[in-house]
């Protein structure tokens, strides 16, 4: 697991999180502001085109209301199956078939 470095633009602590490449950056551990940003002081293993933008916290949310999606969706889905069938439900609400984009 990568260790990112991370400066605080509230109060303006400086930190190291250890965390998967995915996941969104964690709060700081001072203040407990939510974005805090990351400081790139050294080359990254993986190039360019994957890695996020320090500080650019649209991805991390963009994750987090994926993740929303996919637990929340199948949850609402058979609710409506349970109540009104299957085919009603692919009919009349086909998105709920789809994983969030
Ligand atoms: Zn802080």
């Amino acid at each position: 697991m990568p260790t990112y470095d991370y400066h605080c633009p509230v109060c303006d602590h400086r930190f190291e999180a250890r965390h998967g490449m995915t996941e969104p950056a964690p709060a700081c551990p001072q203040c407990r502001h939510a974005l805090p940003k990351r400081v790139i002081t050294r080359a990254p293993a993986i190039a360019g085109g994957m890695m996020t933008h320090p500080g650019d916290g649209r991805n991390a949310s963009k994750e987090q209301l994926q993740d929303k999606w996919a637990e929340e969706t199948p949850k609402l889905r058979k609710k409506l199956a349970d109540k009104l069938g299957e085919d009603t439900v692919n009919r009349l609400a086909p998105t709920l078939n789809n994983t969030y984009e």
